[in-house]
């Protein structure tokens, strides 16, 4: 027999970063909740494992006391000093990313096991009801919102509910169910993981080393991460537009260990390394249009509403801040009783495209002139040779606004005529 039907205002599908973000700032307004994962905890997800700072950003504003915990925990959290790029031909430019007033770096890398976990340890279940190894069966629209039921180790249960939040990553159940496209958008791109041991060159005499992407010749436009992690651990990867994969026919495992055994720059540094676990692959939805990201009694946030950065490849960042963001508007919806579709974009997607919009196009403009090596190599060799502009490149990655100038032609010319 189904159990009762249980009222409640939200259900948030997904319990990683965009449904631990938007459960801890409906937390904070005194919503009740559900909040649900297929999963159980701590889990694994195949990502570089880099957070930034806007990442710290919303989980100083959820609680600036957890965000101490979080990185003063230095056998689970590593501080990046920066990022190396390296260009086509072989030169790196290293930008450093600063310390805040309290001398911490603004990013740091993580496993998403210890950091998914973390946040999910800190939900408030004062207001949060959560269920693990529980997954959604139906979801029926009615006059009072969803009947909604789900799977759960105690059997199914019943729920009516206001608004469901699809936080269920990128192959989102919420998205189906809800009759939205579930194939990847043309601009997603695919990305594999590997955890190595002993990679040379991971630490400076001050510490953890920068954060390196290598834009190989051999691997355009894809490019090879390196990232140090606590434990002295490295997070190695590759990421690469899906069209690219699919019609090129590229084995990106194939091509990634091909790069780490031969190319010069690495074959050196990976001689004693050791491959702990699998490499694994899973998927980046990214968006170059703007799409719907809610409608009538429904929100995505995170992966589900494809918001990862199309070239960095970041997505936590935007998956806790699209959770904040979701909860925000939540909490003006509910007074109002409002959940239609042009009440949740006004509240939702029109803030959201406000901040995010601008930074989502400049890169995917950048992913599309990663295609051109001598672009890189052109800024790269400038860069290290004039002290002005490695200062303003430090600027842009710092100021997603100032990056734009990345896209523009006169920034180019500009170079072009100051040598
Ligand atoms: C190879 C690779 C490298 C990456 N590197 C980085 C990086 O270095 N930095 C960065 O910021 N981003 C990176 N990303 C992107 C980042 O991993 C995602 O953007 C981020 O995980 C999105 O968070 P999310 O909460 O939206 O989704 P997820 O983290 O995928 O969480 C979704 C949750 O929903 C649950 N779920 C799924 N289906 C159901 C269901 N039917 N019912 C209930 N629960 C369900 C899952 O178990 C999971 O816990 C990378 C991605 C890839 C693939």
């Amino acid at each position: 027999l189904p159990s009762p039907t249980q009222a409640i205002p939200v259900i948030i599908v997904g319990a990683g970063p965009a449904g631990c973000g938007t459960s801890f700032f409906l937390s904070k307004a005194g919503i009740q909740h559900i909040i649900i994962d297929k999963a159980s905890f701590p889990r694994d997800k195949v990502c570089g494992d880099a957070i930034s700072g806007k990442s710290v950003y919303v989980l100083r504003t959820a609680s600036e006391e957890m965000l101490q915990e979080l990185r003063m925990d230095f056998d689970n959290i590593c501080p990046s000093p920066g990022l190396t790029f390296v260009a086509p031909n072989g030169k790196a430019l290293a930008i450093g990313f600063g310390k805040d007033k309290a001398g911490h770096s603004p990013g740091f890398t993580a496993t998403r096991l210890h950091f998914d976990n973390y946040l999910f340890s800190k939900l408030d279940r004062k207001f949060a009801t959560v269920y693990e190894d529980a997954t959604v069966l139906s979801m029926e629209r009615n006059g009072g919102g969803w009947l909604v039921r789900i799977q759960t180790p105690q059997g199914v249960r019943q729920f009516q509910a206001k608004l469901v939040v699809g936080a269920d990553g990128e192959k989102s159940i919420v998205r189906k169910m809800l009759g939205l496209s579930t194939a990847s958008p043309k601009a997603s791109a695919v990305g594999l993981r590997a955890y190595y041991r002993n990679v040379k060159g991971l630490e400076t005499p001050e510490g953890a080393g920068n954060i390196e992407l290598h834009f190989l010749p051999e691997l355009l436009p894809m490019y090879l991460w390196i990232f140090p992690m606590p434990g002295g651990m490295a997070n190695v990867g590759v990421g690469m537009p899906s069209a690219d994969v699919r019609d090129k026919k590229i084995n990106l495992r194939e091509q990634m260990l091909n790069a780490i055994a031969n190319n010069p720059a690495l074959s050196e540094r990976f001689k004693d390394a050791e491959l702990e676990g699998k490499i694994l692959g899973w998927g980046l939805p990214t968006s170059t249009t703007k799409q719907a990201l809610s409608g009538d009694g429904y929100i995505l946030v995170g992966d589900a509403a494809h918001l990862i950065d199309p070239f960095s490849g970041e997505g936590i960042g935007n998956a806790l801040y699209s959770g904040m963001k979701a909860a925000q508007a939540i909490e003006r919806a509910i007074p109002a009783d409002d959940y239609s579709a042009a009440n949740l974009k006004a509240l939702y997607d029109d803030p959201l495209y406000k901040r995010l919009w601008g930074e989502l196009k400049t890169s995917a403009l950048l992913q599309r002139l990663s295609r051109y090596p001598f672009l890189f190599n052109f800024v790269i060799n400038k860069a290290n040779r004039s002290p002005t502009l490695k200062k303003t490149i430090t600027g842009m990655f710092v100021d997603a606004d100032l990056r734009k100038q990345f896209s523009q032609p006169g920034f180019y010319l500009k170079m072009l005529m100051n040598r």
